[in-house]
């Protein structure tokens, strides 16, 4: 007597039909949506020659200050906040005179939170910071109710005077600390899956400041994103890993050798990847192919 094949034929038929179920599902419905929007919330005006070393002298570029709303099923937090409803006390207050005639912006501003107000969206409950400085960190007081990520680096930076008390400052800011876990992601040592499905991925870019962030983005289509901050200003800078014009890099990278670490390994992660598509934090021509809020990328 052998009852064992039928039990054996049973279970074979019952795997195929979870195959054929598996097989039969939609890739949509494999997880939730991901997208992303640019929330642009001013500009200036700058020669291509001063955003990295090589650029054109005679062309005049603008330089975008934006935020990036990313959406992921139900939950939507912002990547920097660009120039915020404060930002012209906050320049008053903290930028130093002779600092004031290499960064400056143009009005009129738009803050992400009157745009995304005007949209009806949720109260903005998680900011990531790339990085600290006054044109990302600027529309930190204007989501209170945010918890406000930086890695522990950042944070020792902003606690020991390297941005501005004006936009960092409040005892109320609820800061979290990004912990990256000891897992290589796309040639980075360490990262943090942040919803645990590889859709949206922080890395250490340390170097433009002590503690930056790289972030990864998959969106439902299947195109790919890489947020790099500031650690460049333009994306034509990556194919040869041009660093910025050395002055503009003396006053704005915290690490001149670590921030060309950090552009080498973008071009080499181009170079992998070609269909990848680089934003920096201030390119205007990249983030005008993409279009902006209320626009989405999906
Ligand atoms: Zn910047």
């Amino acid at each position: 007597m052998h009852r064992r094949p039928r039990f054996a034929g049973l279970v074979a038929g019952f795997a195929a039909a979870l195959a054929v179920l598996a097989i039969g599902l939609p890739a949509a419905a494999a997880g939730p949506r991901v997208s992303f929007a640019i929330v642009k919330t001013g500009r200036t005006v700058v020669q291509e020659s001063l955003l990295y070393a090589g650029g054109d002298k005679a062309a005049k570029l603008d330089n975008n200050f934006s935020a990036f709303l990313i959406r992921h099923g139900d939950d939507e937090f912002l990547f920097d906040t660009g120039l915020g409803a404060r930002i012209d006390s906050q320049y008053a207050q903290d930028m130093p005179g002779w600092k004031q005639r290499f960064f400056k912006y143009l009005k009129p501003i738009i803050p992400a939170r009157d745009q995304l107000a005007r949209a009806g969206l949720p109260p903005i409950r998680r900011v990531i910071l790339s990085h600290s400085h006054w044109d990302h960190a600027s529309g930190v007081v204007d989501f209170p109710q945010a918890e406000v990520w930086v890695t522990k680096e950042e944070l020792a930076f902003i606690r020991g005077g390297g941005a501005w008390p004006s936009q960092v400052g409040a005892p109320s800011i609820r800061w979290r600390t990004i912990l990256f876990q000891p897992r290589p992601y796309r040639g980075f040592a360490q990262s943090l899956d942040l919803y645990g499905d590889g859709t949206v991925v922080l890395v250490p870019q340390f170097g433009h400041t002590p503690g930056a962030v790289g972030m990864f983005v998959t969106t439902s289509s299947g195109r790919r994103f890489f947020f790099c901050g500031d650690t460049v200003w333009s994306a034509a800078a990556i194919p040869q890993a041009r660093p910025k014009f050395w002055l503009a890099g003396l006053l704005a990278d915290s690490d001149a050798g670590r921030t060309q670490a950090e552009i080498d390994r973008m071009r080499a992660l181009q170079k992998a990847d070609p269909g990848l598509t680089i934003v920096p934090a201030h390119d205007s021509r990249v983030q005008a192919r993409l279009g902006f809020f209320p626009n989405w990328v999906e």
